[in-house]
This record gives structure tokens, C-alpha cells and sequence, in this order.
């Protein structure tokens, strides 16, 4: 993004350094292969960091800029809600990919190439793995957190920054599935079982889908709950829309009258050593134990880790960064944008759009 919206007329030798052999491998995987790219909903209120600068950001190149700007390259992402409210998906992330080809296609591209270190005396020095020094006046740090380092995630944008005295907010796995403790191991027997729930996670409530994983959970609204928790507990609503009171009546097995999967009940039950039985025949404190479904509370043992997050939380702070041009304020010509930036959205395009407007305001004001 960044080197295509550089000035031509002023930018005569710009080179791009991946370690990957080919550029965009979060965009290919992104979004089932379709890129989540943006959302119709986004506001700051989407974002951990600090909320003013996301605000800022995002006045300076808006969700419509970004439409506007993959329009005119002939990217058309569509609204598809299914997953999460207001998002645009792309008919596939490949698109997105050769469009930042062909935009980029008069730049040097240093692909299969790992930046190890960088120096700075009188311009900088960026080392690479193969014992090259490329020599620059001005770098653009855009290497993103420690996801998924299958597609090229390394630390090194966090190892320049410390080393140019920049503070680093606590770096955590986000937008990634739980993992849960004994109580709730009945979780794992219902491994690919996925249902609408509630999340209710430090005081907001999230909606979508909930997927049952051989290590405890994930799917859509775990992805985002996991962006917001803080060790300890959580609650879900296995219920969403329903008034518990009204299905627990009459002379019905519970697993007949609660609208879930036989399985699913069957497991719940187990897991609180209550029969499957008529209603009429439950004792009050049964009822007490399977009314929980609209409030189950829990607390997560951990997270799937880094191998699985789709993001990093934490990173660069933004107290030190330039808000007009991303410019480090501790080393002049030194520019940090996108994920490594303390800045982490929720799911549903939200990370995307920080990292195009973050590079599109880089790339107007370097
Ligand atoms: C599986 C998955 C699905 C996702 N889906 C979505 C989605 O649908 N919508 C959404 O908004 N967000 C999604 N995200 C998050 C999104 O991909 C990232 O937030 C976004 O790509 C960050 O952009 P970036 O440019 O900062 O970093 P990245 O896209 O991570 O790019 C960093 C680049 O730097 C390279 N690099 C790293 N270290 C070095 C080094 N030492 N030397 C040289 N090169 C290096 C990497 O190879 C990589 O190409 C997804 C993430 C994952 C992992």
C-alpha cells in the first residue's frame, strides 16, 4: 500500500524487502481466501490502543477511501454480514494481491530476504540475512506482529524499535481460539459443533458464531472476546434471544426441549452430572445448574498461541510515533505503520483498514 500511493516524481528509488518469496501472504489467507478488507461499521470504538489516534486515522483515510481507492483498481470487495456485521469481502484475496503487483510493479521487490538488524550512522543500514547491506535514507517498518510466522511474521519491527528507544506495549496472541480448564473439558468432546451464542467479556457483549475445538474454542465471537480478555473469567450465552423460563416446562426430556443438538445437551448435562430426564422430574438445584446455559461463566486457561492468532496485540506505543506521517519521534527517517503499531482491531476487516490507512497517510506525508 505504501509503495504504491509514494510519490513517483519524488520517490525514484524505493525498494520493497520481504522474506517471503511472494508479497501479501496474510492477504491471500485472509478471510477464507476472500480478504475481509474493510467495514462498513468502523470506529474507533473497534480498536484497543489509544482510541484517539485510531479516531484521527481513520478521519484521514476513511472505509470509503479505501473502497474508492480499490475500486479504481478494480477490486470491488461486497457487504457479506454472514460472519460479522458490515464486512467486505473481496471475490478474492488474489485480486488485492495483483493489484498491489501491478501498482508496485516498477519497484525493486527484495523477495526470500530477512531483515536481521538495522544501524543508522549518517543513513541507515539494513542488514539481511544473506550478509547484504541495503543502504537507505528513509525506512518504512511494515512487518507486522508475531502471528502466524508460517507466513513471515518475525519480531524484527519490535527488535528496531527497542533498539531506537521505542517503548513496546505487552505483545499478546489476539483474535485467537481458548483453550479451557477441567470444568470445561466437555468442550473438546464437541469438537467441529458450532452455534449462535453471546459472549460477555470486561463488560461488552459480542454476537456470532462459537466453534467447539479439540482444545477448548474459537469461531467468530471467541476471536473477537479473546482481543478483550484479561485472565480470569468470561460468560457465555448458549441461549441468545430466548427466554430459558419458557423451554424448561412441562413433561419433556431436557434434551427434547432445549433447541440444541442432542449431543450438545447430552455433553452439558454430563458435565454438570445431571440425567437426561422429564423436566417435571428435574430438582430445583438442577434447574438452577442448567439455566446456566443463558450465563455460563468460565474462565480460560490460555490461548491457541501465536501459531493461530490472527493478530498481535500490544506493540510500537503511538505516544511515539508522528501522527501526520507515522515518522518515529526517537530517530528522524524511521517510520512504523500497520500491525506492529499498538493498535489491534477487532474481527471483520478492522486490522486491515488500520494497516491501509496507516500507510496511505505514511505514504502522503514521508
Ligand atoms: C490467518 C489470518 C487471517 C486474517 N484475516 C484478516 C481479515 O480477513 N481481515 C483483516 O482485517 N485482518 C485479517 N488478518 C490480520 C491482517 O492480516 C493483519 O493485521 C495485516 O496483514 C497487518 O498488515 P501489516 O502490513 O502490518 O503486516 P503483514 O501483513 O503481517 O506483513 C508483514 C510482512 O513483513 C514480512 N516480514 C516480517 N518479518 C520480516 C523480516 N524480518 N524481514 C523481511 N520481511 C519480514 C512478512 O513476510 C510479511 O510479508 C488476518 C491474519 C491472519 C494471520
Amino acid at each position: 500500500m505504501i509503495a504504491s500511493n509514494l510519490d513517483k516524481r519524488k520517490y525514484k528509488k524505493i525498494c520493497i524487502i520481504d522474506s517471503n518469496a511472494k508479497v501479501g501472504q496474510k492477504i491471500k489467507v485472509s478471510g477464507g481466501s476472500k480478504c475481509n478488507i474493510t467495514n462498513e461499521f468502523v470506529t474507533k470504538n473497534n480498536y484497543l490502543g489509544d482510541r484517539e489516534f485510531v479516531q484521527e486515522l481513520l478521519k484521514k483515510f476513511t472505509k470509503d477511501d479505501l473502497l474508492n481507492f480499490l475500486n479504481k483498481n478494480g477490486v470491488n470487495p461486497k457487504i457479506n454480514p454472514k460472519i460479522v456485521k458490515g464486512t467486505y469481502f473481496c471475490n478474492s484475496s488474489q485480486d488485492v494481491i495483483d493489484m498491489f503487483l501491478k501498482l508496485t510493479s516498477h519497484i525493486k521487490k527484495y523477495l526470500n530476504t530477512v531483515v536481521v538488524d538495522l544501524d543508522f550512522d549518517k543513513h541507515f543500514k539494513i542488514k539481511t540475512n544473506s550478509n547484504n547491506i541495503i543502504e537507505a535514507k528513509k525506512v518504512v517498518v511494515a512487518s507486522g506482529g508475531l502471528s502466524y510466522a508460517a507466513l513471515g511474521a518475525s519480531s524484527i519491527a519490535f527488535d528496531i524499535a527497542k533498539k531506537f528507544g521505542h517503548t513496546i506495549e505487552k505483545l499478546e496472541p489476539a483474535l485467537v481460539g481458548f483453550t479451557v480448564q477441567k470444568e470445561q473439558f466437555w468442550f473438546k468432546n464437541l469438537s467441529g459443533v458450532s452455534m449462535p451464542v453471546h459472549t460477555f467479556v470486561e463488560g461488552k457483549k459480542f454476537e456470532g458464531s462459537l466453534l467447539f475445538a479439540h482444545k477448548g474454542c474459537t469461531g467468530p465471537v471467541i476471536l473477537t472476546s479473546s482481543l478483550y480478555w484479561k485472565k480470569g473469567k468470561m460468560a457465555i450465552d448458549f441461549l441468545p434471544n430466548k427466554k430459558i423460563e419458557n423451554l424448561l416446562k412441562g413433561n419433556k426430556k431436557v434434551s427434547t426441549a432445549l433447541p440444541f443438538a442432542k449431543r450438545f445437551t447430552s455433553e452439558f448435562l454430563n458435565s454438570l452430572n445431571i440425567e437426561d430426564k422429564a423436566i417435571c422430574d428435574l430438582k430445583a438445584n438442577e434447574i438452577k445448574e442448567i439455566e446456566k446455559l443463558k450465563n455460563y461463566e468460565f474462565a480460560p486457561a490460555g490461548n491457541f498461541g501465536y501459531t493461530k492468532a490472527e493478530v498481535t496485540k500490544g506493540g510500537i506505543s503511538t505516544d511515539e510515533i508522528n501522527h501526520e506521517n507515522f515518522e518515529s519521534l526517537k530517530q528522524k527517517g524511521l517510520y512504523f505503520i500497520g500491525e506492529c503499531l499498538n493498535i489491534t482491531g477487532e474481527l471483520g476487516g478492522f486490522n486491515f483498514q488500520i494497516a491501509f490507512s496507516s500507510a496511505f497517510v505514511c505514504a502522503k506525508n514521508i
